[in-house]
């Protein structure tokens, strides 16, 4: 292989390198991975304060409920008293009413009281499943994303162990001081070698004189480009 192959060739591959390398750096940045470790933390707190919300509902239920019984239990023995006809005298008659009155006001208060804290814990369940469900969904993103992940690790230590080799095995086969002027305009262009398109320099765009394009074909110099000085290249 010509020197002027060998050299577009170790240009590609480490160009190749340097993009693997860019972007091997942004995964392993983990910025995906952090967002969604934060949004799963955010969400299992979430359920554990609602859990809480539930547990101290549930509790409250019960009592009003035990109170309830309490209430309801109360007014049977007063109407027994009541209706019974053991109590004759008006006075004691007009308290036991007054009682069985206001007994069931508060078995109407207690009731309304424990339909809303029904609803309000049919609501909280409703809430708990739907971000149960989220957490789930969440898990499963963040499994997937970590096989990508590291999937992805192997990939890039494969590619870049077989980019490593064959730029040394290039390198090895290109003279020694072709090799220094390319990289002395590689550290300063980017691209030391720029492709003859159209007669134009692909680094610059300027046009090459058919006099170079007619040297370039014919042997294995070294020609420069006149405008930015990269190494010219004319594929075969
Ligand atoms: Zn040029």
């Amino acid at each position: 292989m010509k020197s002027l192959d060998l050299l577009w060739e170790l240009q590609m591959h480490s160009n190749m390198l340097r993009d693997a390398k860019r972007s091997f750096q942004e995964m392993a940045n983990g910025k995906e991975i952090r967002i969604l470790e934060g949004k799963l933390k955010q969400t299992e707190r979430e359920l554990m304060e609602l859990e809480e919300k539930i547990d101290s509902n549930e509790e409250r239920l019960n009592k009003n409920n035990f109170k309830l019984k309490e209430y309801d239990y109360h007014l049977k023995r007063i109407e027994e008293e009541l209706y019974n006809g053991n109590i004759s005298d008006a006075k004691q008659l007009k308290y036991l009413d007054d009682e069985r009155r206001s007994t069931e006001e508060n078995i109407e208060e207690k009731e309304t009281e424990i339909l809303g804290q029904l609803e309000e814990m049919e609501d909280l369940r409703q809430e708990f499943s739907r971000i149960e469900n989220d957490f789930k969904d969440l898990k499963k993103e963040y499994s997937i994303l970590i096989k990508g992940y590291k999937a992805a690790v192997k990939d890039f230590k494969s590619k870049i162990m077989e980019s490593k080799r064959k730029t040394e095995d290039i390198i090895s086969r290109i003279d020694d001081n072709l090799l220094e002027r390319y990289d002395n305009i590689r550290s300063r262009k980017g691209n030391a070698i720029a492709e003859v398109v159209n007669c134009k320099c692909s680094g610059c765009n300027m046009m090459i004189s058919t006099f170079m394009i007619d040297r370039l074909k014919d042997d294995d110099e070294i020609q420069f480009c006149e405008s930015c000085g990269r190494i010219l290249y004319l594929k075969r």
